[in-house]
């Protein structure tokens, strides 16, 4: 039980766990001690979870090892059903889950269902993948030689997860580990612990047996200690983090101490390029679904708007006055198109970045660039108009320059800045001028230009005439400094749950 009331109801209450979750069943820290989780959306706590440190890293371990060992002999066909259950769970309990993943992040409720239909995805994708695992055979050198590879689980795996699409990138992650026969023990973010309890609730009602979903709770504080202890243990085969460049580097490095196979998903700072023959009313019904989607907090949004100069003055025009129709409020409020930030250090970074773009000549044309006040009614967490929450009103910015902080650094906030552009040489050397390598995105109709901008723009994903690139279909990672390792997709996602042997014989 949580000390705190809960600002909401739900249809289903035993969604609501408030404890880590270890081979089956429901762990305090053993410091005894617990963290807040607060509603971005007031600035209210309204749950408390375990704040567990590295001493309670063993029992998670040895827990997900015991489960592995009969997990990875499992019948793929079984291991195919139970992503399957667990699917159908989480499906029939989605309007619940919606209603507290906002309250964790922030995000509009509709938003929330949106996150919960592409994780959806994963569940259903990876329940596909578990059966088609398979080695191969090559045509031997030698006529009694017999050389083929055979594909395993890894081991059991360490999952670190950010706060801004929760449940999606816990299910890109179990969905891939579980179809190949690996366990998982996820560490969610201090900010976001109960939709992955809600998870791993339901994961217990679909029939996983104890241990293969493991979750350890922790606090900002304790993340540092508790994460390395999770990556040195010497149970621990496999690592997948998504989450910031700087903490995607200490990882690593934490890795390379015993090799310890790596995903890294890290942060992006994507182009999103208009050309003067793109279809606008297009590209800016793309930009508006990307850019604003989760009030600017997702590693694939639009970053930089490069306009060419031909309709760069009309494009600002358009996106003004519809960015203007955007209502900013709680996201359980009704009618709410742009939730809060979700966290007051997010918000300090987005206005020390509007702040360096005005001072080196930008100009705002709409917003503030600063911490505002909510202005709707909130009666899900019980705040009224004006008080609470980390919020920023949609903020657009023109006449930006590459010395800027915001064309080199990732803007994880409802904040845009326009370049302008001549040529398609001086947009793709703009574009490729960061070190991270997420997505890009572009807007034309010339074919031999969307050709070119593919085998130019250096990015893991390109979305051509598109804001929207990402789906469990489509291998997803990034390049450069945005990480290396792939995730959904055909193949490639389960292969990083994957040991592969060759095996040489010699026939009498
Ligand atoms: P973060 O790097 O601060 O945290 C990510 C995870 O690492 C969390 O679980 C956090 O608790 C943990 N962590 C934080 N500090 C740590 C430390 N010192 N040692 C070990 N673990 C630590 O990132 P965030 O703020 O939670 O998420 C936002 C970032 O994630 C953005 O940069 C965004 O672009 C990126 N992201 C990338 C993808 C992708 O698929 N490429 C998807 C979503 C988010």
């Amino acid at each position: 039980m949580s000390s705190h009331k809960v600002p909401f109801e739900l249809k289903n209450p035993d969604l609501l766990k408030y404890d880590s979750y270890i081979h089956g069943e429901w762990k305090k820290a053993k410091s005894g001690k617990t963290f807040e989780v607060v509603d971005p959306g007031s600035d209210k706590a309204w749950a408390t979870c375990p704040d567990n440190d590295a001493q309670d890293v063993d029992a998670a371990m040895q827990s997900s090892q015991k489960a592995f060992d009969q997990w990875k002999i499992s019948n793929p066909r079984k291991r195919a059903e139970l992503l399957l259950a667990w699917h159908r769970l989480i499906t029939d309990n989605r309007d619940d889950i919606a209603k507290i993943l906002t309250h964790e992040t922030g995000k509009p409720l509709a938003e929330s269902q949106g996150e919960l239909t592409y994780s959806l995805g994963f569940t259903w994708w990876f329940a596909g993948e578990a059966e088609r695992i398979t080695g191969t055979v090559q045509t031997p050198a030698a006529p009694n030689r017999r050389v083929f590879v055979v594909k395993q689980p890894i081991g059991p795996a360490v999952a670190l997860v950010p706060w801004n699409f929760p449940i999606a990138m816990i299910l890109r992650k179990a969905g891939a580990a579980f179809a190949a026969g690996c366990t998982m023990v996820v560490k969610p973010s201090p900010e976001t612990p109960l939709t992955c309890l809600t998870l791993a609730h339901l994961a217990s009602q679909a029939g996983f047996p104890p241990g293969v979903f493991n979750v350890l709770t922790t606090s900002l504080e304790n993340t540092p200690a508790m994460s390395e202890a999770m990556i040195l243990h010497p149970l621990t085969k496999k690592v997948t983090f998504t989450g910031s460049t700087r903490v995607g580097k200490l990882v690593a490095g934490l890795c390379a101490r015993n090799l310890k196979k790596c995903t890294l998903e890290l942060g992006g700072n994507c182009p999103f390029i208009v050309f003067d023959d793109a279809n606008l009313d297009q590209a800016l019904e793309q930009f508006q679904a990307l850019k604003w989607r989760h009030a600017g907090q997702a590693c694939i949004t639009a970053n930089r708007l490069y306009v060419q100069s031909g309709v760069y003055d009309k494009f600002t025009q358009m996106l003004v006055e519809k960015t203007k129709t955007l209502k900013m409020g709680h996201g359980a409020a009704e009618g709410t198109t742009l939730g809060p930030v979700t966290t007051p250090r997010g918000l300090a970074k987005a206005q020390s970045q509007a702040e360096d773009a005005v001072k080196h000549g930008a100009k705002m044309v709409l917003g503030t660039g600063k911490a505002e006040k909510n202005s709707t009614e909130d009666e899900g967490a019980g705040q009224g108009k004006g008080v609470g929450g980390y919020f920023m009103s949609p903020t657009v910015l023109t006449g930006m320059s590459h010395e800027m902080l915001m064309a080199r650094e990732e803007t994880f906030a409802p904040v845009i800045g326009l370049f302008r552009f001549e040529t398609e040489d001086e947009v793709v050397k703009a574009a490729n001028d960061t070190s991270m390598g997420l997505a890009s995105y572009a807007f034309t109709k010339n074919v031999d230009r969307m050709w070119r901008l593919l085998e130019n723009l250096e990015a893991g994903m390109i979305g051509m005439n598109t804001g929207n690139s990402s789906a469990a279909e489509s291998p997803f990672g990034g390049i450069k400094e945005s990480g290396y390792g792939k995730e959904s997709g055909k193949d490639v996602a389960v292969r990083e749950y994957l040991v592969e042997k060759t095996g040489t014989f010699t026939l009498e």
